[in-house]
């Protein structure tokens, strides 16, 4: 079987090296780079040290992310290839000198409303995966029953949810509460921090790795895909260069926009359509302090 696959991000690296020895791919990707969002830039700071900076993904949490670490080592990562690093949270108030709040999910030197509602809140979640709560269960309907202020439970519950969603503090309290639960119920014992993982060599080290393994793929960098279309028993993907590329399966593993766009010509794809329109992409800008105190 020949796959077809569009974006050479992890998903689209990793269903590759999965295929590959197995199946034929083709892997389009827009860049001339791969790896998507596993971006790593070299730079030298002021003190003419050169470093590693990670633009998209800094850090993963090899113990809660089981798949992760598991692709890690079959990619030959080893323990060396890490670093730990401290998982900290910092609320603050716009125009105000102090943050309200600030440590790990389940430790802080802070005492007051602020960490009673981080430690509320965090097991709260716990306990909704526990309890195996539906996932279309929205934030709001778990969060309004808890005894802490309603500036509380806006400032602290649905702000950090909100920020790493990319949404507004009043959206948060629409998202999945088990989906948040997943993230902010911490399995660390309290009183100690939660680590995460940062790769030395930067996170897009992932994807060099991933693409040295293929053997029976192809990888075509600067090759946007353009359209998809069903040619007999088919498909037939076209890239920005007009080149057609005839396979048996497709993978998109490309953001949901590109998807629609593609996806726009195949009968019986409106709902899916429908349901990716949904997203919307905000350009992201990158400063970088090129002071190592800062760095
Ligand atoms: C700033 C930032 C920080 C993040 N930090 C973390 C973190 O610390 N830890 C963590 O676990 N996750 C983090 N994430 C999330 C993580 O980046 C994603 O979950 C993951 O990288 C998604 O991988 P992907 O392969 O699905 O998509 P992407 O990485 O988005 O890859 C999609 C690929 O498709 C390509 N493409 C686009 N259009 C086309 C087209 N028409 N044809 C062909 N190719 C196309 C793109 O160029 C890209 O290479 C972060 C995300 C961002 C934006």
């Amino acid at each position: 079987m020949r796959i077809g696959i569009a974006g050479a991000g992890v998903a689209g690296l990793t269903v590759a090296w999965l295929l590959d020895g197995t199946h034929e791919s083709v892997v389009l990707e827009t860049r001339e780079d791969l790896g998507g969002n596993l971006r790593s830039h070299r730079i030298t700071d002021d003190h003419g040290i050169t470093r590693t900076v990670d633009l998209g993904v800094r850090e993963v949490s090899l113990e809660a992310f089981e798949l992760f670490a598991r692709l890690a080592r079959g990619l030959g990562l080893t323990d060396a290839d890490w670093d730990d690093r401290p998982v900290t949270h910092t609320v603050r108030r716009a125009g105000e000198e102090h943050p309200l709040y600030c440590g790990s999910l389940t430790w802080t030197a802070e005492q007051g409303e602020a960490a009673r509602t981080v430690d509320l809140f965090t097991r709260a979640a716990a306990d909704w995966a526990e309890k195996d709560l539906r996932w279309s269960v929205p934030l709001h309907d778990v969060v309004e029953p808890l005894p802490v202020s309603t500036e509380a439970k806006r400032d602290i519950i649905y702000a950090l949810p909100a920020a790493l969603w990319g949404c507004e503090v009043t959206e948060a309290a629409a998202l999945s509460a088990r989906a948040v639960g997943a993230v902010f119920a911490s399995d660390a014992p309290a009183g100690q921090v939660p680590t995460a993982q940062t790769l030395r060599n930067g996170m897009q080290d992932v994807a060099r790795r991933l693409a040295a393994g293929l053997r029976t793929t192809e990888l075509r960098p600067r090759a946007a895909l353009r359209r998809i279309r069903r040619v007999g028993e088919r498909w037939e993907m076209t890239d920005c260069h007009g080149l057609a590329h005839h396979v048996d399966a497709i993978v998109l593993a490309v953001p949901a926009d590109v998807v629609t766009d593609a996806l726009q010509p195949l009968a019986d794809t409106e709902p899916v359509r429908r349901a990716l329109s949904a997203y919307h992409y905000e350009n992201l800008r990158h400063g970088l302090h090129l002071d190592p105190c800062y760095l």
